[in-house]
């Protein structure tokens, strides 16, 4: 996966792209029950900046760690709202995780995705159980370590980490909102899942859907 790395990133950015537009509305809509509905428009605006930065890096010759920096840049710089400081920071901080290391492997990628937690949790000040992208992306970084403990190639061991994201986001449906927007129309937000762990979990998805072709 290393010389190949970069084709590998953008192509992931990119499908992260298209299954987000796909799904705009629906973020959208679970946005407005507690917030003021943009989440679909932000990630998408968020993710179409940043799969061109992530193909512009990769014609340059960048490797995946470079691609995906460049994503967190383009993320970054358009996407807006509370979630887009947030996921510029996760891509960069993966990115500057994988550009250290000799080897893109499920390490590697634990390694990148737990300082990517730590960073957001940082940033952010929410802990799991905040009815944030944290609940999809908490257990995500523990499954994937265990897969990582195991030896497991990263394709698989993605593919079976992800369940752990889906379960966390459906879980935050009995959770009231306690970060963000949200938080000022808790109550309302108990019986529907988070909006942004919604998105982060059809996030890895993509990148599940990728790693597996
Ligand atoms: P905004 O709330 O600014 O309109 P978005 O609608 O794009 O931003 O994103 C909302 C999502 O951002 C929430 O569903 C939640 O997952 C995430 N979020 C909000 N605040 C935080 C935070 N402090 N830490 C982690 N995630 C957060
Ligand atoms: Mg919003
Ligand atoms: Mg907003």
């Amino acid at each position: 996966l290393v010389g190949r790395g970069g084709r590998v990133a953008a192509a992931v950015v990119e499908r992260m792209r298209a299954v987000i537009s796909a799904r705009e509305d629906e973020l959208g809509r679970l946005d407005a029950v507690a917030g003021d509905g943009d989440h679909g428009r932000g990630m998408v605006r968020g993710l179409t900046a940043a799969s061109l930065a992530a193909a512009e890096a990769h014609q340059a010759g960048g490797g995946a760690g470079a691609v995906l920096a460049a994503a967190g840049k383009g993320f970054d710089d358009t996407a807006g709202g509370a979630s887009g400081a947030l996921w510029g920071a996760m891509l960069r901080t993966v990115g500057q995780t994988v550009a250290a290391a000799d080897h893109l492997d499920t390490a590697t990628l634990h390694r990148g995705l737990a300082e990517a937690l730590d960073a957001v949790m940082r940033l952010g000040r929410a802990k799991p159980g905040d009815k944030t992208m944290l609940d999809a992306l908490a257990p995500f970084v523990t499954a994937l370590g265990e897969q990582a403990q195991a030896g497991v190639a990263l394709a698989e061991a993605w593919a079976a980490a992800l369940p752990a994201a889906e379960r966390g986001t459906a879980a935050t449906a009995d959770l009231a909102a306690r970060r963000g927007r949200s938080a000022a129309l808790a109550e309302r937000s108990l019986g529907t899942p988070d909006p942004g762990a919604t998105s982060l979990t059809y996030c890895l998805a993509s990148v599940a859907e990728v790693l597996a072709e």
